[in-house]
């Protein structure tokens, strides 16, 4: 359970640090949490602790490409950990959105040279709090990477987690990795962030979008790979959250209310606002 909690953790001060550092956006607010290296399939690997987000990393027989960067203190430390499966240099950065706990080592990167990728929208908020190591390639609604083995194909299917979630999907693997619009396969956790963008209520129709890839594994934006199975399941729960506040609203109940019982019913992180819950339950009235 402690686990559960410090991602909670990780998702609501990442966001409250973002807009508080002006140049920076990559200092950990809460310590140094372990971090691990694992093999996900034979040229990817998952670098994770229980707080940050995960980087994905690709491996090619000439570079390396990085899908996030944690945060910027823990840059050494992953770079550290990545040196033991490859000694190739990193081409390319992805961040799946502008939260500093997927970016905060961009600026370190980009200092050896990779270009960063992103959604436009992801680096118009990062270029608005002057965050350093902004992306250099971005795409409003699709973008083809081919690197080494892999083909991947970057979407934006919609507002969610922000507005500048990207979804990266791997046809030939069958892969996808879902940043923070699907952040945890256990618990299942929606952490919106209306000030960048979120919503609840279009949360549904951009997964909808997603689950029309073909695919069998997923790898969530902070928790260890899961299925098409769990996704679906997260997906069915978001459309029940957002029939239970739609009849919630109907019969006049106030948004306190609504609040409450959301988390009563689905659980503390299955619906949780970075700042005002107001704006993003009155999307449904
Ligand atoms: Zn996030």
């Amino acid at each position: 359970m402690k686990a559960k909690y410090l991602l909670f953790a990780g998702l609501l001060l990442a966001t409250a640090t973002v807009f508080a550092q002006p140049r920076g956006g990559g200092a950990s607010p809460f310590g140094n949490f372990p971090l691990q290296i694992e093999k996900v399939r034979d040229g990817i690997y998952r670098i994770s602790s229980s707080a940050s987000g995960n980087i994905i990393v690709f491996t090619s027989d000439d570079a390396v490409l990085l899908v996030d960067t944690k945060f910027e203190n823990e840059y050494d430390r992953y770079m550290e950990l990545l040196r033991t499966v490859t000694d190739k240099p990193v081409k390319y950065v992805i961040n799946t959105h502008m939260h500093p706990d997927h970016t905060g080592g961009n600026i370190r990167l980009a200092g050896l040279g990779a270009d960063i990728v992103a959604t436009e929208n992801a680096r118009r908020r990062l270029a608005a709090v002057q965050q350093l190591g902004l992306p250099t390639i971005t795409f409003d609604d699709h973008l083809r990477l081919y690197f080494g083995e892999h083909v991947m194909d970057l979407y934006w299917f919609g507002r969610g987690h922000t507005d500048g979630d990207l979804v990266i999907h791997l046809p030939e693997e069958k892969l996808i990795l879902m940043g923070d619009l699907f952040a945890g396969g256990n618990p299942f956790v929606r952490a919106i962030d209306p000030a960048g963008g979120g919503t609840l209520k279009e949360w549904g129709p951009t997964v909808e979008r997603v689950l029309e890839l073909e695919f069998d594994t997923v790898i969530p934006g902070h928790s260890e790979p899961t299925d098409r199975a769990t996704l679906q399941a997260f997906h069915e729960e978001t459309l029940r959250i957002q029939e239970f506040i739609t009849e919630m609203l109907k019969a006049g109940r106030s948004i306190e209310d609504v609040q409450t019982a959301v988390r009563a019913e689905f659980g503390q992180m299955a619906f949780f606002v970075f700042g005002n819950a107001a704006d993003v339950i009155a999307e449904f009235q």
